[in-house]
C-alpha cells in the first residue's frame, strides 16, 4: 500500500510515485520501441502510467500500441498503476459524459490494451451537457462491475469535481489538472486546494508544457522562466527539465508529475528532478519570473 500524502482520505493501492510516464505522444506500430520505452519509464521509477482511448494519431492508437507491449510483455501489467480516459470523442460534439458514452469508452478501452481492469479510469474533459448524476452513474457502473479500480476527473473546476462526487457513493481518487511554470492556473483556481482537502491524488499534465520550457523561441514568458530554471539546474548539476519537474513536484499537494517524452534518455533524465533541493526562494522566483511582476 503507498499513499501520496498521510492525510488523503482515498488511500490508492497500488505503485504510484512522484514521476509518472504519459502516453499521448506514443504512436505508431513499432511494438519493441514502444516496450523499450516502457522499461525506461519503468526503470526510471514511474509507475503510474498514463493514456486516453484519445491518444495517438487516430483515436484508440496508443492504447492499442501499449495493449500490444503488454502482450508481447505480461510480466508488465502487475508492474504498473494504469490509468486512462474517456470521455473525448473525435466527433462533433467532442465530449461525452453520457452512461453509454462513458460505459462503451471504458470497455472499448479494456478491449484495446488487452486488460481486465484499468486502475484509475478519469473523465478527460467534463461535459457540459451531461447531468453529472448520469455521469456518476456510469463510474459506479464500471465500478461494481470490477472494470476500473478508482475514479478521477482531468480538467474539471473545483465546482465540477465536487457536483460529481455528491452524486457518487465512493470517493473519487485523483484529479489530473495541467500543471507546469508556464501554466499554474491550477495553483489559483482552487483544483490544487481542493486536492489537497479531499486527498486527492493530483497528477500534472504537461509538466515541461507540452516542451515549450525546452525550446521557448522567443515568448518572452518562457524565456523569463526559462533563465529562472537554468540558475536553479545549473546550482543543483541537473538540466533544465529536472528543474521544471522540481517546482511542479515542490507543491504542498504533493503532484506526480506526468513525464511525456517518447524518448527513452528523456524518461530516465527526469529523475534527476527527485535530486533537486528547491528553496522556497527558487520557487517563487520561478513563479515571479512566469508572472513577470513580483508577488503582490
Ligand atoms: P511534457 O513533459 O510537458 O512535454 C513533453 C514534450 O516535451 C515532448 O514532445 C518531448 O519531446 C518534449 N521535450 C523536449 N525536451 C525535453 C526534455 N529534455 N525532457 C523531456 N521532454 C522534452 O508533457 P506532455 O507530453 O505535454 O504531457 C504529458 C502527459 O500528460 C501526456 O502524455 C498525457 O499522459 C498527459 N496529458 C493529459 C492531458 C489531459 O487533458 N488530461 C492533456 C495533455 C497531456 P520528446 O518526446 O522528443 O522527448
Amino acid at each position: 500500500m503507498m499513499t501520496q500524502n498521510p492525510s488523503q482520505t482515498v488511500k490508492i493501492d497500488g505503485p504510484t510515485a512522484r514521476l509518472a510516464w504519459g502516453m499521448w505522444r506514443l504512436q505508431g506500430e513499432d511494438v519493441g520501441a514502444a516496450r523499450r520505452l516502457a522499461e525506461a519509464a519503468l526503470e526510471a521509477g514511474m509507475t503510474l502510467f498514463d493514456t486516453a482511448d484519445v491518444y495517438g494519431r487516430q483515436f484508440g492508437e496508443a492504447e492499442a500500441l501499449f495493449g500490444r507491449v503488454l502482450r508481447e510483455a505480461p510480466g508488465l501489467r502487475g508492474q504498473i498503476f494504469l490509468a486512462s480516459k474517456g470521455g473525448i470523442t473525435r466527433a462533433d460534439p467532442p465530449y461525452n459524459s453520457t452512461a453509454a458514452g462513458l460505459v462503451g469508452a471504458c470497455e472499448a478501452s479494456l478491449k484495446r490494451l488487452g486488460v481486465e481492469v484499468i486502475d484509475l479510469y478519469f473523465i478527460h474533459r467534463p461535459d457540459l451537457l451531461t447531468h453529472p448524476a448520469e455521469a456518476g452513474a456510469a463510474l459506479t457502473r464500471l465500478r461494481d462491475e470490477g472494470k476500473i479500480r478508482y475514479a478521477g476527473v482531468s480538467n474539471y473546476t473545483p465546482a465540477q469535481l465536487e457536483t460529481l462526487q455528491r452524486f457518487l457513493d465512493f470517493p473519487l481518487a485523483s484529479t489530473q489538472p495541467e500543471f507546469s511554470p508556464l501554466a499554474y492556473e491550477a495553483l489559483h483556481d482552487g483544483q490544487l486546494d481542493q486536492a489537497m482537502r479531499l486527498g486527492l491524488l493530483v497528477l500534472a499534465w504537461s509538466p515541461l508544457a507540452g516542451g515549450r520550457l525546452m525550446a521557448p523561441g522567443d515568448d518572452a514568458k518562457a524565456l523569463r522562466v526559462a533563465a529562472a530554471l537554468d540558475a536553479i539546474g545549473a546550482r543543483e548539476g541537473v538540466d533544465r527539465a529536472a528543474a521544471a519537474l522540481a517546482w511542479v513536484l515542490a507543491h504542498p499537494s504533493r503532484p506526480t508529475a506526468i513525464i511525456g517524452s517518447q524518448n527513452a534518455d528523456r524518461i530516465r533524465a527526469a529523475a534527476r528532478a527527485l535530486t533537486v533541493e528547491m528553496t522556497r526562494a527558487d520557487w517563487y522566483d520561478v513563479l515571479v519570473a512566469a508572472r513577470g511582476t513580483r508577488m503582490p
